[in-house]
């Protein structure tokens, strides 16, 4: 095991926010970029999206001259490049698609040591023209991106990547760092072997965290669920994730007034007072620590029992990293997670509010991709790893949807009408606008298009929109429903609908979370 000193990690902290605006690092990341800066070889396994690039640009840009990363497609390499560039970072590429005087000004930028980070393809790399060119220049690191591409075992083998075998040989003194995202044990020793990796660190990386247990429970009075599940967990070490500084200011006192040893922790409070109250908790000062986001950047405490979120994380990300807090001794730890649609409907009115499409578009594509994993009925563990590209075959029995699963109900008669809406409205809009049309509602749209004269217009009404959100959400997750469209998703009559409005096919909806925690609520100790 390799010890990081602490100036170097506290380096590595400042760049990864520095330049890439991130907190804290994924697993493994830490490790490798370590072992890189240490001269070592190193061999990384991390599922795809889980943040292979830091591994080299972070020790890229820590080192000393140019690293070389050979990725084998060109159509990806300007993409990365454009990305680097806009943080700030002097990079480029070296490919077929550069003209005679670019190329020359890219060799001469390498040459006057003008580059952190270059890409290349592996055929352009072992070109002898490029290699003697390397020779001359202060090569810092070779990272081979898609390394498995080297395995004729491998699904995805290149001739190409072949070559680079010679490169140990011709540069000893470089270190070299292969990544993939996939690779069978056999495929790992190839590439191992082929690329003469010299005693390489070996990382690999799976997201899964098999002593979290996770669980959503409905948002109904927090505070007093919480305190309930506080009585029931005295003395354990937690931490309490809300989304306002007002809101843990609030919950401190409230629990503090309830007898539980609480602390605020958000960045309004003066640094002297933060680290105070992070120091408290680390040291068991204090069992729980109610904080904002800006709570566990380099927090290390090993026994954090429970990580509650009292509101929606921004995106799934987030979520994992902040339950990635509890458990790090490998001991149990309650990750449980409040979720209501009024949260949903809070945080869509701040995104309506950000000034760039751009950021818009991403902010609601996160939220609905929460919102999914909420009201889904997989397994938490599953469906959290799928989104890192890891796939689980078994259930885990460790989450709620596992231990717990929801009750389900005879739909037919929801879905049926939610259908007929479809149709009525001649299959032509979103989820929402169908939905304000059954509910009855009188938006501008709906008078507009004239929905409100429709007879479907308010037969929905005794049930909550809410409600009938959930519903369409479950009929489109379940196939009941198609989803098409570029720019606005516009929900469509498939097979499957029409079987249901005909009455030959009966639909089972599940019924809405019920938590454990809030009926225990009802009889407080
Ligand atoms: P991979 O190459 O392993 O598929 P990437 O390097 O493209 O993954 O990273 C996937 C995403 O995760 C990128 O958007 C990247 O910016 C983000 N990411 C990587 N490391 C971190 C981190 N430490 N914290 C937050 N996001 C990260
Ligand atoms: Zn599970």
């Amino acid at each position: 095991i390799l010890e990081i000193p602490s100036k170097t990690r506290s380096e590595m902290h400042s760049v990864l926010e520095k330049y890439f605006g991130y907190t804290s690092f994924r697993p493994n990341q830490e490790e490798v970029i370590a072992s890189i800066l240490a001269g070592k070889d190193v061999f990384v396994l991390m599922p795809t999206g889980g943040g292979k690039s830091l591994c080299y640009q972070i020790p890229a840009l820590m080192m000393k001259g140019t690293a070389i990363v050979v990725s084998p497609l060109i159509s990806l390499m300007k993409d990365q490049v454009d990305g680097l560039l806009a943080a700030g970072i002097p990079t480029a590429y070296l490919n077929s698609t550069l003209s005679d005087s670019e190329s020359a000004e890219v060799r001469n930028r390498l040459m006057k040591g003008d580059l952190k980070i270059l890409y290349m393809a592996p055929e352009r790399l072992m070109m002898s023209g490029t290699l003697s060119l390397l020779k001359k220049a202060n090569i810092s690191l070779f990272a081979i991106d898609e390394a498995h591409c080297v395995s004729e075992w491998g699904h995805d083998f290149r001739p190409e990547y072949r070559k680079l075998s010679e490169l140990r040989s011709l540069f000893p003194d470089v270190g070299m760092v292969a990544l993939t995202a996939t690779a069978t044990e056999r495929v790992r020793k190839d590439i191992v072997s082929v690329l003469h990796l010299k005693d390489p660190v070996i990382k690999i990386s799976s997201f899964n965290r098999p002593n979290l247990s996770y669980q959503i429970v409905e948002k109904k009075d927090p505070n007093e669920q919480i305190i309930s599940y506080l009585k029931k967990n005295r003395g354990k070490s937690g931490i309490i994730y809300c989304q306002s500084r007002e809101s843990v200011e609030r919950l401190a006192d409230r629990l503090n007034k309830a007898g539980f040893s609480a602390l605020p922790y958000h960045a309004g409070l003066s640094d002297d007072r933060r680290s105070k109250n992070q120091e408290k908790f680390i040291r068991d000062d204090v069992d729980v620590i109610v904080a904002t986001v800006a709570f566990g950047m380099g927090i290390d405490k090993p026994d954090v029992r429970f990580v509650i979120h009292y509101d929606l994380p921004k995106n799934l990300e987030s979520y994992y990293q902040e339950t990635g807090r509890g458990g790090r001794d490998g001991l149990e730890c309650e990750c449980i997670l409040f979720f209501n649609r009024g949260d949903w409907h809070k945080i869509r009115f701040f995104i309506e509010k950000k000034p760039s499409k751009k950021e818009r578009d991403l902010a609601f594509q996160q939220l609905s991709q929460i919102m999914n994993y909420c009201e889904s009925t997989e397994c938490r563990r599953n469906a959290l790893l799928r989104y890192f590209g890891e796939n689980l075959t078994e259930p885990c029995n460790n989450c709620d949807s596992c231990i717990s699963p929801r009750e389900k109900f005879d739909g037919t008669k929801q879905a049926q009408m939610l259908i007929r809406c479809v149709s009525e409205t001649g299959q032509k809009f979103g989820i929402s606008h169908v939905i304000d049309v059954l509910y009855g509602a009188r938006t501008k749209k709906v008078k507009e298009s004239r929905h409100d004269r429709l007879e479907i217009h308010g037969l929905g009404k005794s049930v909550s929109k809410d409600e009938w959100k959930r519903i369409g959400n479950e009929l489109i997750q379940s196939g009941c429903l198609s989803v098409s469209g570029e720019r606005y998703p516009i929900v469509k009559m498939n097979e499957k609908s029409r079987k249901i409005l005909a009455g030959t096919l009966s639909v089972e909806l599940t019924e809405p979370l019920i938590s454990k925690i809030s009926k225990t609520n009802t009889n407080p100790a």
